[in-house]
């Protein structure tokens, strides 16, 4: 029989790299609730609708990289549903306002989230068919200053600070404007127009998009495609001076707040819901994949999919990829000892007789905040040391004598010094500091 393994595309994490990604997601926690942004957790699938209308059907992630299903209705007359595994999280969020009528609060909703995303895309190196996403959102009524170029420039440094934090030094901010739906709109017109000689000697995908939604022509990833999408026009070139002055306010704020960036003209992003500032921050260090995020203005979302006018700007972060970004440096940085990794304590019971006693010792101690390891009274003495060595910093031997007398004894590991030890002096004893 084959041995069963984790889908392709898909990863198990264990510890201790898991104590990085928890490292993250709590660094994201704190951060964020510094700009006053509350957890958002929405459902992983959807209906398909919400994301063909949000993320747009020509889309790669619509068109090709969606885990779809029919869904069996429950009963006879009704019918099958088609739901999605969520490829992105703001269409959700984005549902949720709307459905929880958030709006007619008057407040800027300000939500973060923290989960998987799903996309059948092919697995390489930080690309995954299961990855996660820390992502948040900033939407509301106009009335409550959704539309304001200050959100926008509150989120990228939000984000420099985030980044700062997390130690990932070297990161670009590359930013843009693709305007708003207007702009757009004529944009794709002239794209359209310019793509009618070119799109013939270019991939199959781009000449449907020449016609279907020239813009996504610019995401294209054919190497031959390039120096031909270098000729195209620019985005830039078809703002209107709405779009334009929010522009210049939000690179004002930036360079008021100190935070780099530099200008892409040729940055739309891959999700057709964006209006004008739309941005990523990339890292060398990750090569092909080098977007750590991505994100923008998404103002026209929530009336495209039946809600209320409703402006907002947000962005995802590949969780995976910060990963890879901070495992890079530590790997660079390998004379840092490994931390908190070991137990403070193995308590290594004489016998079987002991377990019991040692469990409820386990017990004191756990409460008392201390990091136990608990051996087996079948354990030979030899054993349980060697176990003990691997794990902790301390064995505790809990022997017939020791539970009789409450002097147990201790070795630490670290200097090699054994003691005799007095029951209620072992908090403070495993509390000092490692010996060096
Ligand atoms: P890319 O150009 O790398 O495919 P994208 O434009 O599809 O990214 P978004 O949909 O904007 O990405 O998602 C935001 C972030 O989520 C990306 O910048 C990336 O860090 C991460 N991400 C997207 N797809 C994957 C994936 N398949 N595996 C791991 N991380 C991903
Ligand atoms: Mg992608």
């Amino acid at each position: 029989m084959s041995t069963l393994k984790a889908v392709r595309g898909t990863r198990d994490l264990l510890p201790p790299e898991t104590a990085l990604w928890n490292r993250i997601e709590t660094t994201a926690r704190q951060v964020f609730a510094r700009y006053n942004f509350g957890e958002i957790r929405t459902p992983i699938f959807e209906d398909t609708s919400l994301f063909a209308r949000s993320v747009g059907e020509e889309t790669d992630i619509v068109s090709k990289e969606m885990y779809t299903w029919e869904d069996r209705a429950r009963a006879q007359s009704e019918k099958p549903q088609s739901l999605t595994l969520r490829p992105e999280n703001t269409a959700g969020v984005v549902r949720a306002y709307i459905e929880h009528k958030l709006g007619e609060t008057g407040q800027l909703q300000k939500l973060f989230y923290i989960g998987p995303q799903f996309r059948r895309e092919r697995p390489q190196k930080g690309r995954y068919r299961q990855f996660w996403q820390i992502g948040a959102e900033a939407i509301g009524p106009p009335s409550a200053g959704s539309e304001s170029p200050l959100r926008d420039a509150e989120i990228l440094e939000m984000l420099a600070t985030f980044l700062d934090e997390l130690g990932i030094a070297g990161w670009t901010l590359e930013l843009n404007s693709v305007g708003s739906a207007a702009d757009r709109a004529r944009y794709n017109d002239t794209l359209r127009a310019a793509l009618v000689p070119l799109a013939p000697q270019m991939c199959v995908d781009c000449q449907r998009r020449a016609v279907t939604n020239p813009l996504r022509v610019l995401d294209c990833k054919v190497p031959e495609d390039q120096p031909i999408i270098e000729t195209l026009p620019k985005i830039g070139d078809s703002l209107g001076q709405e779009s334009i002055d929010h522009f210049a306010a939000v690179t004002a704020a930036l360079q008021a707040a100190g935070v780099p960036y530099h200008l892409n003209p040729r940055l739309v992003r891959g999700l057709d819901y964006y209006t004008r500032t739309t941005f990523e921050f990339t890292h060398g260090g990750l090569g092909a994949q080098n977007a750590l995020l991505g994100g923008g203005r998404y103002d026209g979302l929530s009336e495209s999919i039946g809600g209320p006018k409703a402006p907002g700007i947000g962005f995802a972060m590949g969780l995976d990829r910060l990963v890879l970004t901070l495992q890079a440096k530590e790997a660079d940085q390998s004379s840092a000892p490994p931390q908190g990794a070991k137990a403070d304590a193995y308590i290594a019971p004489l016998g079987e007789s002991l377990n019991a006693p040692a469990l409820t010792l386990a017990r004191e101690l756990r409460r008392a905040g201390f990091r136990i390891e608990l051996g087996d009274g079948s354990f030979r003495l030899k054993k349980s040391f060697e176990a003990a060595d691997k794990t902790a910093r301390h064995i505790v031997i809990l022997g017939e004598d020791e539970l009789q007398s409450g002097i147990l004894t201790v070795k630490d590991f670290a200097s090699g010094l054994q003691t005799k030890v007095p029951r209620a002096e072992l908090p403070s004893m495993l509390a000092k500091p490692m010996a060096q």
